[in-house]
Order: C-alpha cells, then structure tokens, then sequence
C-alpha cells in the first residue's frame, strides 16, 4: 500500500499548530500548568501568588531576515525583543533566556561577536538574563531564543478574557516595520538594479526601518498600565497584523469585534512611505505585522484611564461573536476583516468580499520582492 503525503499548505500554519497540539492531547496535564498551547506564552504556577510565563520564538535567514539588510547587532537585538513581546502580551516580565544558534560556515567570529552585542543590549533593556544555550553548525543563521518570565498570579492576562462591551486598544503606533520592510526591498531593487554606483537613501526613513529592523518589546507599557491601575482584560502582542491578532483574541475569548479604521496610530513617517508608494497605510497596519505593540481590552470603566495614558488608542469594540470580526470605515462602512497577516505554510484564500490582504498588494514574505 503507497503511503500518502499531505502538503502542509493546506493547512496553513494555525492548522498546523492545532493539528501539532492534537498529536499531543493525551499527555497527562500537571495540575501546575494554567495555560498550555494557544496563547503568547504558556503559563504555569511557581509559587502560592506567583506565576511563571515560557515562550520559544526563532528567527530564520531567509525566511525572517535577509542577512544584507540587518547589522548582526540589530538582529540580536530583535531575537530578544520578539521574545519578550510574547512574555510582555502576558503582563509578565522577562527572567530568563537560552538561546539555540545554528551558525552557517560563511560566518566570522567578529559577525557572532556584533550578534552578543545585541543580545547583551537586549537583555539590559529588558533586565533579564541569558544563561544558556545550544550552539551548532547549519545551512542558514537560525537563532531560537526561550524565555522565562514571571507575573503575580492577579495581574496575568490571557487572550482569552475579552468580554462583550469591552473597547479595544492598542499601544503605540502601527503600520512602521511594514513600511520599514518597503523601504528596504525597495533600496535592494535599487542597488541590484543600479549596481554599486547606487549609495542608498535611507535618512529619510530611519523610523521605520528601526521599526522593521530593531523592534522593541512594550515591557514600559505593561509597567505604565500597572501604574494607571489598567488591567486588561485580554492581550495579544502584534506580530501578524492587526487583523490576525485580533482573530485570535476574539476566538480565544469566544466574542466578535469592530476595528475602527480611523481610530488606527500611525507615524507620521509610517504615512509619508505608504504615499510614496501609493499604498493604502491601513493595510500595514492591518496585514503588515512585526509592530510587536500590544492589542489589549479593557472593561469600559477602564477607558478613560486608557484614555489618559499617553502611547495608548482605543481602537474599536468588542462585540457579540454572532457579528463576527469586522473593519469600520466611513468610506466602505463595516466590512467583514480577514483575519490573514503573516501566515507561514499560507493556505491562500480566494475570498475577496472582505477585507483582506488579496485587496492590497502587500508581498506575502520578505522574500517575495524579486
Ligand atoms: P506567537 O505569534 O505569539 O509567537 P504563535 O502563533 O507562534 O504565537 O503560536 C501560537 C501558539 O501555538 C503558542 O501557544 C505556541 O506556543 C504554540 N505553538 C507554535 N508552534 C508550535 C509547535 N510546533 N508545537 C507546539 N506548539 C506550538
Ligand atoms: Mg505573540
């Protein structure tokens, strides 16, 4: 009998994890263990108050970085922040890191040594630690970093808490690491184009690509909510886009909800890429993905404190589930919105009487630009 095989593209890759974590649904559960696969981090108790968070997250040449754009220090860097940001959308802060290095043969020493830079600085930005790791050779630069972290029992937020009335906020501004993402295909067109007689233009635009290239987790946001007395009801960090992240809340937490197009924060450099390319910036911020800003919700008796805080948006509502997830503007009304950001394995979609990435010509990877 011929064994069958199963492109993984028909899954997708939230297919994917849902039939990984299936494959394991008969392991035992330890009566510690809070929260397990689904959300930013798992979330297990260590003390009678205390919880601790853990979250593993890889960033691949090739796949999550093109080696020509990104300093090494900026890279390491970014290893961290991505890491913490999972923590972070838990309302935990970061302890502890290991890091597994696969390192391909056309690297120096003096290329690992600017790597340690960054994740040194990363790790004082966040006061944590790495203490270990695993260090191998491979065909193309692959760094997975682990981290630990830790929250009071009373202070975790879960994707899974949004309630039917509450408002929806983000933090910061959105949209800039995709038009950092521009910018960037953009100068490398240019230079393979034009040759080395090219000198690339990037003054104009070093907001966004340190969006793009050298992300900060919002460790300082969680610390601002606590201080206001903010306490969200549920939390996503943006790694997708918008519109995938708040799929994910409102699945998790069993609700529907509005985005409020205009409500969206940009920068003000974030725009003036989008007009220079004649895109729609709503789409960034939708669909574009790696802001590592945090998506939260917050009971209405919270949102004045929101409100109040600065490098806080409300954004939209959470909504009963039967009204599904929708985008409101005051030009096309409320519209279904596709819930497609950054999927790896993408399934595809051939849907488009909704609001989705097919509506915009977004390249689909960073490596699509050729
Ligand atoms: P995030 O974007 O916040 O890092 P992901 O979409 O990568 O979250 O993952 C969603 C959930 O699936 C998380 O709980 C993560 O730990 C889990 N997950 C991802 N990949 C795997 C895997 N290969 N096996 C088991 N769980 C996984
Ligand atoms: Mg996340």
């Amino acid at each position: 009998m011929s064994q069958t095989f199963t492109p993984i593209s028909t899954l997708g890759e939230f297919g994917l994890i849902q039939r990984m974590s299936d494959r394991l649904a008969d392991i035992p559960r330890s009566a510690a263990l809070i929260e397990g696969i689904g959300d930013d981090a798992a979330v297990y108790r260590a003390g009678e108050n205390t919880l601790h968070v853990i979250t593993t997250d890889a960033l691949i040449e090739g796949v999550h970085f093109d080696r020509t754009f990104i300093p090494m220090s900026f890279l390491g860097y970014k290893a961290i922040s991505v890491n913490v940001s999972d923590v972070v959308a838990m309302n935990a802060r970061p302890m502890y890191a290991t890091i597994s290095l696969g390192i391909p043969r056309n690297m120096s020493v003096e290329m690992l040594d600017s790597l340690y830079d960054g994740l040194r600085l990363g790790c004082k930005k966040y006061g944590m630690e790495l203490v270990g790791g695993d260090t191998s050779t491979s065909h193309a630069l692959y760094i997975s970093i682990t981290v630990v972290g830790e929250v009071a029992e009373r202070d975790v937020v879960f994707r899974r808490g949004a309630n039917v009335g509450d408002f929806l906020c983000v933090t910061g501004d959105v949209g800039g690491a995709y038009a950092g993402l521009k910018v960037l295909l953009d100068q490398r067109q240019a230079l393979k184009d034009l040759g080395d007689s090219y000198e690339p233009d990037l003054e104009a635009h070093q907001y966004v690509i340190q969006r793009q290239l050298r992300p900060t987790a919002r460790l300082d946001m969680i610390e601002a909510f606590k201080k206001a007395g903010i306490r969200p009801t549920s939390m996503i960090d943006i790694s997708d886009g918008i519109a995938s992240e708040i799929h994910h809340i409102a699945q998790r937490s069993g609700v529907g909800a509005t985005v409020r197009i205009p409500a969206l924060p940009f920068d003000p450099e974030t725009r003036a890429v989008a007009d220079q390319f004649m895109d729609d910036i709503d789409a960034y911020a939708l669909f574009g993905g790696e802001d590592y800003e945090l998506l939260f919700t917050v009971d209405p008796s919270q949102v004045d404190k929101v409100d109040a805080l600065e490098g806080c948006s409300v954004i939209g509502n959470i909504e009963e589930a039967t009204k599904g997830i929708r985008a409101y503007s005051p030009d096309t009304g409320l519209m279904p919105l596709h819930p497609a950001g950054y999927q790896h394995f993408d399934p595809g979609d051939d849907n488009l009487d909704v609001l989705g990435p097919d509506n915009f010509e977004l390249p689909k990877s960073k490596n699509d630009s050729e």
